[in-house]
């Protein structure tokens, strides 16, 4: 169900951001969704249909750039990519920690006529 009101919340968004642009149609909206954040690119595809009936953003293409979760290294700081079951920083072998990088869900411009 979570999907269904992000799809709501992105064409608020767009919608908005449409308005500030000057255009009456929006003919593509670009998200960035992180592999942790529990949203998918189709799943969202999907309800945005539904929701975007009767708005300027129906028919509209959602393009979808993934972003890989990236783990920091406490002690060189460096970022790195995730690998399954492999936590340890390229670099120095040490753990890395959590980061915001890979649980993003957000749109990232659009475009309109
Ligand atoms: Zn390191």
């Amino acid at each position: 169900m979570h999907e269904y009101h992000k799809a709501v919340d992105i064409i608020e968004d767009a919608v908005a951001e449409a308005k500030k642009k000057g255009y009456s149609k929006v003919t593509k909206i670009n998200l960035v969704i992180g592999e942790d954040s529990g949203y998918s690119g189709d799943s969202i595809r999907m309800h945005f249909e539904d929701v975007a009936a009767g708005t300027i953003c129906e028919g509209a293409e959602i393009a979808v750039t993934p972003v890989k979760t990236m783990l920091r290294c406490p002690k060189c700081h460096e970022l790195f990519p995730r690998k399954p079951f492999h936590y340890e920083c390229p670099h120095c072998g040490t753990e890395g920690e959590p980061t915001e990088v890979g649980h993003e869900m957000a749109m990232d411009g659009i475009e309109g006529v």
